[in-house]
């Protein structure tokens, strides 16, 4: 049996933050603003997994109300979800995910980000891909604004 899921994230960009992508920290002037560490490409992994399992969103499992997941890894939470598919008999076939950063360019930290999914959902780095855009300067993304992600996940019995 298969199953798909589709996730996607968007966070606000603000000064003094630390920027995170795919559990990597970013050299970047700003960082995400929001719960957690704000890693807009976790996220959208995570709602994508537990999109495959009918399992609502990450709000659902780890709701911001609660102290529990207040500073939470992002990287911990795609961690929980890939054993509850693991409790599912499910596993992961692959991952495809696009981050859209006007800046800075992601190309030297993609590999790192690829390593640190693969390793919280234990599959082979070959089942992990990541991509990088930027929106040629326009709309909030363009503008450096804010940081999004989209997300693909594949899961088999
Ligand atoms: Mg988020």
């Amino acid at each position: 049996m298969f199953r798909i899921g589709i996730g996607n994230d968007t966070h606000r960009l603000v000064a003094g933050r630390p920027l995170m992508l795919g559990g990597v920290p970013v050299d970047s002037e700003r960082g995400g603003q929001g719960h957690s560490d704000a890693d807009a490409l976790l996220h959208a992994i995570t709602d994508a997994v537990l999109g495959a399992l009918c399992e609502g969103d990450l709000g659902v499992h780890f709701p911001d109300t609660d102290p529990q997941w207040k500073d939470a890894r992002s990287i911990e939470l795609l961690g929980r979800v890939a054993w509850l598919a693991h409790e599912r008999g499910l596993h992961v076939v692959n991952v495809d995910a696009t981050v859209t950063l006007e800046r800075p360019k992601l190309r030297s930290y993609i590999l790192s980000m690829r390593e640190k999914i693969a390793a919280a959902l234990t599959v082979d780095l070959a089942c992990v891909s990541v991509k990088a855009k930027t929106n040629e300067g326009l709309d909030a993304l363009g503008q450096g604004l804010a940081v999004s992600a989209q997300a693909v996940v594949l899961l088999e019995s």
